[in-house]
């Protein structure tokens, strides 16, 4: 059977789900079709998580899923936590706004407002429906967006749009060669870790948010033993704290453009902010607002630059993680049970099924050296190259030209959210939110990322499908 929508939106995490949320309150009457393999709609990787210990990385304040009320997520809770849910956020003994939620109930605060936005949505008629299914071939057909399902289904439609979120390095065929996907453990599953024996030596690789995840749930499976962390540059990521406003330097200065007058400009407030006794963290939150401008206005070679040089420093600083986590991770350190390696992954040697050895290469030596322990874990993040994703979806749309990839192959290329094709033509049918347009604003993933373009690109599927 083939079925018709006005709008199919392909994936059903946090983009998707927001996409649908949007649409609903819009005053349009459309059949939306969400295709998502997973069982729940708003979830996605990220808020599928069932540990407590798996926390957003910004306290409720920051992360509303609602542009027009920053203070949504905070309302949300208060009335969730007034009917007797989360009792352990007692434990934080801070004002709601302050709580860092679990991951897993900001699902569900998700899944509510998708809720609520259908009621709305059927007052004019609007309707929303799952397909539990993935998408694995897209075609543009007489103005007809056509899709193939993984259960061989076929859907039709006027538009549509991939919310198909981040793609983890670890199931790439670049890292399926070299075994490594086979032998980690995944970082959130705390189940399999209580098979390690506790006492026994893990080895993680990537030393951002991911790792912190991992050693949350190593912690929590009752591990005792020695962390062992790998990762390029050997850096952290910063606790995240709640600094006070700091002025807005880069809106009132729009002559700051290269990585290098960046980095100059944000040092120097960071020294100032120091020396009057205010957090560093202050003015670095200023630059969030204006990294898309920067981004977007800068060339392919500041670009590089920014990636190759500031990169990993704007991933520990910025991409904070949160208190509880930070401060188990500071416990381990301190106890030497968890080291901070600065030396990278050059390969899996060998795993017997009890002992995984992996050769590194410490930073600045020439010579590797090989590491052994009980398990592995990879949380060496995102592959945002579409050419290297094992997915028939991605594949297929190179491959028919449907897409091209972003700037510095992030992502995929895009005008205001409509997808440009392998010719240059920017599509009036295929859209794109989220991760994929990675490279069209550098920072499209944290949840004030994908709620802004979920508002800005309803309106404009709206405008698209009067005209
Ligand atoms: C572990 C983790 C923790 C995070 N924590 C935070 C945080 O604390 N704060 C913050 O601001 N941001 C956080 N983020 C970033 C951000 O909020 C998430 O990445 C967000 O989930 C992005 O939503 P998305 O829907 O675009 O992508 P995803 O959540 O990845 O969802 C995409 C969905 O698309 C589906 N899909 C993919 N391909 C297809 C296909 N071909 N057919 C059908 N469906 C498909 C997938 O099954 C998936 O469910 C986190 C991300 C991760 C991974």
């Amino acid at each position: 059977m083939e079925r018709y929508a006005d709008i199919l939106i392909i994936g059903g995490g946090l983009s998707g789900t927001m996409l649908a949320v949007q649409l609903l309150r819009l005053p349009l009457q459309q059949r939306i079709l969400i295709i998502e393999p997973r069982a729940e709609l708003g979830r996605g990787e990220a808020y599928s998580a069932t540990e407590l210990g798996h926390t957003l990385n910004g306290n409720a304040a920051r992360m509303s899923v609602d542009p027009d009320n920053p203070d949504d997520l905070t309302q949300w809770l208060t009335t969730y936590i007034a009917d007797g849910g989360w009792p352990e956020s007692a434990d934080q003994d801070v004002p709601i706004s302050e709580l860092f939620a679990p991951r897993g109930l900001f699902g569900v605060y998700v899944q509510e407002r998708l809720a609520q936005a259908q009621v709305v949505g059927a007052r004019q008629g609007s309707t929303v429906a799952h397909v539990r299914a993935e998408v694995t071939d897209l075609q543009i057909n007489g103005g007809e967006v056509q899709l193939t399902l993984s259960d061989g289904q076929h859907l039709r439609g006027s538009r549509a749009v991939l919310a198909t979120g981040m793609f983890p390095a670890a199931r790439t065929p670049q890292t399926h060669s070299s075994g490594l996907n086979a032998a980690a453990l995944d970082p959130w599953d705390v189940a399999a870790m209580r098979d390690l024996d506790p006492q026994s030596t893990v080895l993680i690789i990537g030393s951002g948010l991911t790792m912190v995840d991992a050693v949350v749930s190593l912690e929590q499976a009752g591990h005792r033993g020695p962390i062992e962390v790998f990762s390029r540059h050997g850096l952290l990521p910063h606790v995240r704290r709640q600094p006070p406003a700091w002025v807005d330097f880069l809106g009132e200065d729009f002559s700051i453009s290269t990585p290098r007058q960046l980095l100059r400009e944000v040092r120097r407030h960071c020294r100032d902010a120091i020396a009057q006794g205010v957090d560093w963290q202050a003015p670095l939150d200023t630059v969030r607002g204006h990294i898309a401008r920067l981004w977007s206005q800068a060339t392919d070679v500041q670009r590089r630059q920014f990636v190759r040089h500031v990169r990993p420093w704007w991933e520990s600083h910025h991409h904070r993680s949160p208190p509880l986590s930070a401060e188990l991770i500071e416990r381990l350190h301190s106890e030497e049970r968890l080291r901070i390696h600065a030396a990278s992954f050059k390969g899996l040697e060998s795993d017997n099924g009890d002992v995984v050895t992996i050769r590194i290469r410490p930073r600045g030596q020439i010579d590797t050296c090989l590491m052994s322990g009980a398990a592995l874990i990879n949380s060496s993040g995102i592959e945002y190259d579409w050419r290297r994703v094992a997915r028939p979806l991605p594949q297929q749309l190179l491959a028919r030209g449907l897409v091209q990839p972003g700037p510095l192959a992030l992502g995929i290329a895009a005008v205001e959210g409509a997808v440009v094709d392998a010719e240059g033509r920017v599509s009036d049918r295929l859209f794109a939110m989220g991760p994929p347009l990675r490279g069209m604003w550098w920072e499209s993933t944290a949840v004030s990322d994908v709620a802004a373009q979920a508002k800005a690109l309803a309106g404009r599927l709206v405008n698209n499908l009067r005209d």
